[in-house]
């Protein structure tokens, strides 16, 4: 008798070699009260819970309702939001900002509007997914760049037929924690007439004078030719993305990015959340040291080098025991991330462990007996 095969049979067959990879993931609910210890959030700056980010949100909602109610140019733009993009281009330094529903739709709507054919963009290997998928959806030529490889990209840009060229990486890499060669960046792309696009996701909160970011840390924020993109939902504790740039790319931005011009404009919560955490991150800047060292102090215990950023990686290999390392962490009490492929290259299969501002001594003491038990064992 035929087999029953339907339509979506093969996947079944996708499923069964994901499960036998280790490689099936789950969707892990949190629940209220949960005491786990967070070393697998975003939450780098500790602001997702404070008083004062709460009352930004509840205020902008009571002021602007649930939903922003239309896409940014029809009537999903603010007062608030057009608030939050000077206060965030001043906080980086750049001279304008537009604000986006999300970091991944910054960054698709960047990219795609400042590159399409008759481009060449260069990426770096390590670039996240979402600057990934901006390649593929702006029909420019696309080289990929081995990871922070300034020569390679060199070489690209100086053998292009294109006139126009388009670079992109993150600062802070969010698999390794480490950081991009941003300034030997800017130097070949001004060189050849090229943009530079910087992904500050795990910058901006964390890296540079009270949290600044990499681009501004290394003196490039405001300069004509570099485009950085960030999102809300890490060190800002909310929801959202922005690109921060000069007045000419965001007007540009606003007349042909199609994230922008199509996309709900973000939810005026989310707006009023990040608006509170900006300020607050303004008035406490030593948040932004007290993560690294936070980050220093996992390391430490991880047994692993000195992190630049809030991301210790500890890698473990194979995707099976790093599920059963996170695991065991978990049932132990700290929530650890756990980082497989595609997210990490095969066989780097790791924990990966963030730090928080507002991470207590009784809680890296806590930290420090459970990864002694598990990394004893799950090696
Ligand atoms: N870029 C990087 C480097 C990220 O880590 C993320 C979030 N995982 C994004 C962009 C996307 O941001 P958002 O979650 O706001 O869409």
């Amino acid at each position: 008798m035929r087999s029953e095969r339907t339509a979506l049979s093969w996947l079944d067959d996708r499923e069964r070699e994901r499960r036998e990879a280790g490689l099936r993931r789950e969707v892990r609910l949190r629940t209220p009260g949960s005491a786990l210890i967070d070393l697998a959030s975003n939450d780098y700056l500790g602001l997702v819970r404070h008083p004062e980010v709460i009352d930004g949100a509840v205020a902008a909602l009571r002021r602007w309702g649930a939903g922003s109610t239309g896409s940014r140019l029809v009537t999903g733009s603010t007062t608030e939001h057009a608030l939050l993009e000077r206060e965030l281009a001043e906080f980086v330094g750049t001279r304008a900002g537009l604000v986006f529903a999300t970091g991944y739709a910054a960054n698709l709507g960047a990219v795609t509007a400042l590159a399409g054919a008759g481009t060449l963009v260069v990426s770096d290997a390590g670039s996240h997914a979402s600057l990934v998928d901006a390649c593929r959806l702006s029909r420019a030529r696309v080289v990929v760049t081995p990871h922070c490889d300034v020569e390679a990209v060199a070489h690209a840009l100086q053998t292009r037929t294109e006139e126009r060229a388009l670079v992109l990486t993150d600062s802070v890499f969010s698999a390794d924690g480490d950081l991009a060669p941003l300034p030997e960046l800017h130097r070949i792309c001004r060189e050849s007439g090229a943009v530079l696009l910087v992904d500050e996701a795990h910058g901006l909160g964390v890296r540079g004078a009270g949290g600044r970011g990499l681009v501004a840390e290394v003196g490039l924020a405001g300069e004509y030719d570099v485009v950085v993109t960030a999102t809300l939902s890490k060190s800002l504790a909310a929801q959202g993305g922005v690109v921060l740039a000069s007045d000419k790319v965001c007007a540009h931005l606003i007349d042909s990015a199609r994230t922008f011009i199509f996309d709900t404009g973000l939810a005026p919560a989310a707006v009023g959340a990040a608006r509170a955490a900006l300020a607050v991150l303004r008035r406490e800047p030593q948040r932004a040291q007290a993560v690294l060292d936070r980050a220093a102090d996992i390391a430490r215990i991880a047994g692993v080098a000195a992190p630049v950023s809030a991301v210790v990686s500890v890698i473990l290999g194979d995707p099976q025991r790093a599920f059963e390392a996170a695991t065991m962490c978990r049932d132990a009490g700290v929530s650890v991330g756990c980082f497989r492929p595609p997210s990490v290259p095969v066989g780097t299969s790791r924990l990966r462990l963030t730090a928080r501002a507002t991470l207590t001594q009784d809680e890296l003491a806590r930290v420090e007996a459970v990864l002694a038990d598990v990394l004893a064992i799950a090696p």
